[in-house]
């Protein structure tokens, strides 16, 4: 029944009639309706008021309303249920009425109330009904609770308000679209990434800003959604700014529907990605080349010495590496400094370049020292045809900027067929020959012979001693203080493994871990790492620094670690958040949904996750999505002092990488105190380096712990 059914004057029954034919309205003459019956059914509260105001009658639901009992009611002025505040006006409003003699509704827009009996207020719609009973005027008044319906109503408003705050203030560019693909709804972050106005946005279709090349991706995207079988779609699309440049976003696109499930509108939630891609560029360059001569690096060598290898076993032929190693170098860097050294070795780099087929391959392979990989040759004499060619770029002096300079080279060639087994020897056997070179007076090249076997030999021992070395004692776990950068306090340590060797005295990690590597035996030297690394920081404070333990990719196939590092962790009492493990991209690459598990399972116990050496991979970036690390460090090589302004410019952005991830950034071998006033003013979290300490025993870290280091 409707709210005012009361006030709509005579009721008018034309149709109606009762069984006998009779019409309805001349039966309801004979059965008069008593007021007290329709107002006991009535669902409103409803109230008799006369021309003085005063009520003289009201059903059961109007004095449930009120809060009053019918004889506390009756007699009472109408203004006593009016809210304070419109009462003083109701007695002028409720006889302007009356005259005026009209029914009349009052709805929610009026935002209309009751004043209850105990003071509080009851939110109602009134309809007033003026009649005239034996020429006196009455009011008949009808009360609705609305107060469900007006929180309700407040409810809806509230979310409405919240989902548009969630909308327009969202950080991440958003935008509704209808099935053309035009923009009902947009928010300003949206129009900031797009360069245009919500207005130019809102008006013309997608075409007009979506990059020519890519005006069919949204309907493909679009089909696969209506289709029901996804309930989002990410993909990529490029855009193009009123200035021309060109954007490339991530879109994750959603569907809005009915209850019934009709699509009224799309959800694109959009991320410009255009400075990661081009950062993966950098990185993917950075990953391959040598910064400071452009030259292919050690990597790319890698890959494409692997490459030659097969096709010499497929085809045939011959392939040869050089090892080229510049001749007293050492004395340029010494004696005319850094500066002349490095623009020595672009210019060396840039005449060999020059001399360098198109299908061989020539490598910065480190300091100074390159390597050359010839391809197709018909014999392995040609091999010193390659060498001499090399060679001969070095007779004519080099002209720096501020002097000129002598420079000769060496290099140790040793040529493969498809009878080689052996390609990671390669590289070793041409430093066997370049060491001969050197021996026989320099400036020259020299073919290895497998009668120089001496070196290799020495590898072999090595690997052997290694083996005695732990149960010998001879290994120990050095700590090297990571330092917080805005505080200068020391946070963590990272344990780095040295080896004492009896005779050779102290062999550097770079040199044994790899052998360890090759020969399996770095899970024992990892496990031994692990044990007296978490016994030593167990000793720190309890609040104390936290410990980071390198790990090797051989390691993450180790079926004990887990339990290994749970063991330690309990037998120490060392809190699992106090340990980091470092790990190297190198470590997923071998098989990713392993490794991931493993990392899964450890930082599932609190463990962190540190990503060693980053920037130096292939795939550096894939890498940090899949294992949402605590800690990235920077590889040195970012650190360092560098000429090229790409690598100052990564170093920023991974920094700013990290920040925009929530990850902390570390740079690694921080050696002067201009390094480290550059990386704390591009807001670089945590340092690691020369200049604070090297690793240390354990006994001197405990007295390191507590040091602060000068601003
Ligand atoms: P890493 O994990 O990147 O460790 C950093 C290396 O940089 C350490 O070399 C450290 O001594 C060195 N370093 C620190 N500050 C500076 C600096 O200011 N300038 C320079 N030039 N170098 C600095 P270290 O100890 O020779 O270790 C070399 C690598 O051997 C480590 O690189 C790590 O990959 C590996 N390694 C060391 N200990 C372990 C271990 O216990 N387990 C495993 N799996 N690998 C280890
Ligand atoms: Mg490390
Ligand atoms: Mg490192």
């Amino acid at each position: 029944m409707a709210p005012n059914a009361a006030g709509r004057g005579a009721i008018r029954v034309s149709m109606a009639s009762n069984e006998g034919g009779e019409p309805f309205i001349d039966f309801l003459e004979r059965h008069p309706l008593t007021w007290e019956r329709l107002l006991h059914v009535l669902p409103d509260g409803v109230a008799f008021v006369d021309d003085e105001g005063i009520i003289r009658h009201a059903n059961g639901v109007f004095t449930a309303l009120t809060g009053y009992d019918l004889d506390e009611l009756v007699g009472r002025p109408v203004e006593d249920i009016v809210p304070s505040g419109a009462r003083a006006a109701h007695v002028a409003q409720r006889r302007r009425f009356s005259d005026e003699g009209r029914v009349r509704t009052m709805g929610r827009h009026l935002n209309l109330a009751l004043a209850r009996r105990d003071g509080s207020e009851l939110a109602v719609d009134i309809a007033l009904a003026p009649i005239v009973l034996d020429g006196r005027r009455w009011i008949i008044t009808l009360v609705r609770d609305t107060s469900a319906e007006r929180s309700a109503a407040r409810a809806r408003d509230e979310i409405e308000q919240r989902f548009r705050l969630a909308f327009e203030e969202n950080m991440a560019p958003m935008a509704f679209t209808d099935l053309d693909d035009r923009c009902i709804a947009v928010n300003d972050a949206f129009c900031a990434m797009l360069g245009r106005s919500r207005e130019e946005l809102l008006d013309g279709d997608s075409s007009v800003f979506t990059h020519p090349e890519d005006l069919g991706i949204t309907e493909s995207v679009q089909q696969r959604l209506l289709a029901g079988d996804v309930e989002r779609v990410r993909y990529i699309k490029r855009y193009v700014k009123p200035d021309g440049r060109v954007i490339v976003v991530e879109i994750s696109k959603s569907t809005a529907r009915t209850e019934r499930g009709d699509i009224l509108y799309f959800v694109n939630s959009e991320r410009d990605i255009t400075d990661e891609l081009e950062l993966a560029d950098q990185l993917a360059h950075q990953a391959l080349h040598d910064p400071l001569t452009g030259l292919a690096n050690r990597s790319l060598f890698d890959d494409r010495l692997a490459q030659a290898f097969e096709r010499v076993g497929r085809y045939g032929g011959f392939g040869a590496v050089l090892l080229i190693d510049l001749d007293d170098f050492k004395g340029i860097n010494d004696t005319r400094g850094h500066i002349v050294g490095d623009e020595l070795l672009a210019a060396v780099a840039g005449r060999m370049q020059s001399v360098t087929r198109a299908s061989d391959t020539l490598c910065r392979f480190g300091g100074d020292e390159f390597l050359y990989l010839a391809e197709g040759l018909a014999s392995d004499e040609e091999a010193q045809q390659v060498a001499a060619r090399l060679l001969g770029v070095f007779d004519e002096a080099f002209a720096m900027s501020a002097t000129v300079v002598e420079q000769r080279a060496s290099i140790g060639v040793v040529s493969f067929d498809a009878g080689r087994a052996d390609r990671d020897t390669l590289v070793r056997d041409a430093d066997v020959a370049l060491y001969e070179a050197k021996r026989a007076g320099k400036n020259r090249a020299v073919a290895f012979d497998p009668s120089m076997h001496h070196r290799a030999t020495s590898h072999f021992e090595l690997a052997r001693e290694l083996r005695h070395a732990l149960a010998a004692d001879e290994l120990a776990m050095h700590y090297q203080p990571i330092v917080e950068l805005s505080t200068m306090t020391v946070v963590g340590f990272e344990a780095l493994m040295r080896w004492q060797h009896p005779t050779h005295g102290f062999v550097a990690p770079s040199v044994f871990i790899p052998l360890a590597e090759e020969t399996g035996l770095i899970v024992e030297l990892g496990a031994f790492a692990l044990r007296e690394a978490i016994a030593a920081a167990a000793t720190w404070a309890p609040d104390g620094p936290y410990l980071t333990v390198n790990l090797s990719a051989r390691q993450f196939h180790d079926p004990d670690l887990v339990a290994t590092i749970e063991r330690e962790l309990k037998a120490s009492g060392l809190a699992p958040g106090r340990l980091v493990l470092e790990v190297t991209e190198s470590a997923t690459l071998s098989d990713v949904a392993e490794t991931l598990d493993v990392i899964d399972r450890l930082t599932s116990h609190g463990i962190g996750i540190a990503l060693d050496d980053f920037g130096t991979g292939y795939s550096s970036l894939h890498y940090l999505t899949l294992v949402h690390p605590q800690i990235i460090k920077i590889d040195q090589s970012f650190v360092s002092p560098t000429h090229d302004p790409r690598t100052r410019t990564l170093l920023e952005t991974i920094v700013t990488l990290g920040q925009k991830l929530d990850v902390e950034v570390l740079a690694e071998g921080i050696e002067t105190d201009e390094q480290l006033s550059r990386l704390r003013a591009l807001g670089c979290d945590l340092g690691q380096g020369y200049l604070f300490a090297p690793a240390v025993a354990a006994a001197e870290a405990a007295a390191l712990a507590t040091r602060r280091f000068g601003v």
